[in-house]
């Protein structure tokens, strides 16, 4: 997970402050102390970390702390503002103009994930039910064209090209006037990147910008290579002034340096994050909500949101009945991993949970597409009395059930164990919950 080092870090640092009925100056100064390296040891930039640090030094050693019931937790409070207002307060949205179509020229260094980018954003407007086009301007790249035109067949929106003989500022305007002429309200153009910040690349993308006018200009940095991406940013934004940053492969095991300087250190806001290859692995940014992810309080809003986007809440309802009658089957066993599916690789959502990093044995849980396949499989070659009374299924039946899945009888017995500590767990949690309890879904 990203920034597990740094969250590890402060959630140990601020259990000691937690468990503290009363604080002196000289634990909350201890305490800034660890904060201070960690912060450092995730990449933070240097300057970035010593006004944080004195920003929070500043609130948390007055008397009110001190004499508040719960100095710890005040503590924690006051950084975790710190930390949100580092990263820039509040959401930046995506610029949207009174003159459509709104132009958003992507930059960014090659490899950074500019062209992956685009298409992810032209998902997501196009999910808003807007009509997005994409421009093809990496002339230079070898079949950086021909990537954005499968992104685009991949995700069915319209992609401008004009192959890699036109120079790209001709091919922007013509693809500006193209999404005019055919009803687009946004235009994605993907520049050209380089290995290297150099002249004719910003003189380039300098051209391109005063060609079309972009509402946005963002770059796209690879959150992975730390400060680097950070001073990357330093000298686009001077050149180009732009509007907003992508932050990707925030799945990697990116320290964080990036995401918690690129605003303290260029002014400019972090739009979007990237954390996945797949067209649906970008999520606008906020800051809020990474501050408390990376302090342990977990991200419940976007897991909320998540859960309203892509799960069937009559099946979730329905589930939550048969869990409270014990009736789950190992039919339902399989559709719960479906939905589970559809919300996105389950490491991902366990850094969501408050705490849940914190669970030992949570981070092996997987969910992918193989583990579906075989547990599907499992389930079909069961009858229909089998999946409903797991009881059973005994030394003879797991064999069958083993062949007719192609499974090994150990891989058969492991689903089952599994299957059957869930059903334990479920009647255990109706239990406590009583026969008016489990209220959650109610609408
Ligand atoms: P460009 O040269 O900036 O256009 O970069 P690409 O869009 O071609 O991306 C470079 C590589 O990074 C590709 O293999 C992408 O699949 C990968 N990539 C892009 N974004 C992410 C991300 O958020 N997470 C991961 N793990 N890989 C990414």
């Amino acid at each position: 997970m990203a920034f597990e080092g740094l969250a590890n870090r402060l959630q140990n640092v601020f259990g000691k402050l937690r468990s503290k009925g009363k604080l002196s100056e000289e634990d909350v100064g201890e305490a800034l102390r660890e904060v201070r390296l960690a912060l450092l040891e995730a990449d933070v930039n240097f300057k970035v970390v010593k006004d944080f640090i004195a920003k929070v030094r500043e609130q948390a050693v007055g008397q009110e702390v001190m004499k508040s019931f719960t100095p710890g937790m005040v503590v924690i409070d006051i950084v975790n503002k710190e930390l949100t207002a580092l990263m820039g307060g509040t959401q930046s949205k995506l610029a949207r103009s009174n003159r459509p179509p709104t132009v958003i020229m992507m930059a960014g260094l090659q490899g950074a994930g500019k062209t992956t980018s685009s298409g992810k954003l032209a998902k997501m407007l196009q999910k808003q039910n807007h009509r997005p086009l994409m421009v093809a301007c990496d002339i230079y790249r070898p079949a950086a064209i021909k990537q954005l035109q499968v992104l685009g067949e991949q995700l069915k929106v319209p992609v401008f090209a004009m192959g890699d003989q036109v120079n790209p500022v001709d091919i922007a305007k013509a693809g500006l006037q193209h999404a005019k002429d055919n009803g687009n309200d946004y235009v994605i153009i993907d520049t050209a990147g380089r290995l290297h910040i150099d002249e004719a690349l910003m003189d380039e993308l300098k051209n391109v910008r005063e060609a079309v006018q972009p509402d946005e200009i963002l770059l796209v940095v690879d959150a992975m290579t730390g400060q680097d991406a950070v001073n990357v940013a330093e000298s686009f934004h001077k050149q180009l002034e732009l509007t907003g940053v992508v932050l990707t492969k925030l799945d990697g095991d990116t320290r964080g340096g990036a995401a918690l300087s690129v605003k303290a250190v260029t002014g400019c806001p972090i739009k979007f994050a990237a954390s996945g290859e797949k067209m649906d692995a970008l999520e606008p940014f906020f800051p809020d909500r990474m501050a408390s992810r990376i302090l342990g309080m977990g991200d419940m809003l976007t897991l909320i949101e998540k859960a309203q986007a892509g799960i069937d809440m009559d099946k979730a309802k329905e589930m939550e009945r048969k869990m409270r009658n014990a009736e789950f089957t190992f039919d339902d066993f399989l559709e719960q991993m479906e939905q589970v599916k559809k919300l996105g690789p389950l490491d991902q959502i366990l850094d969501m949970l408050p705490g849940a990093n914190k669970i030992k044995g949570m981070k092996d849980l997987k969910v992918d597409d193989k583990q579906m396949a075989r547990v599907e499989a499992i389930v079909k070659s069961m009858t229909k009395e089998e999946k409903v009374k797991p009881e059973l299924l005994n030394a003879s039946r797991r064999k069958r059930i083993a062949l007719g899945s192609g499974n090994s009888v150990q891989e058969v017995n492991r689903f089952i164990k599994q299957f059957e500590d869930m059903r334990k767990m479920m009647k255990q949690f109706s239990g406590m919950m009583g026969p008016k309890g489990a209220k959650g879904l109610k609408n």
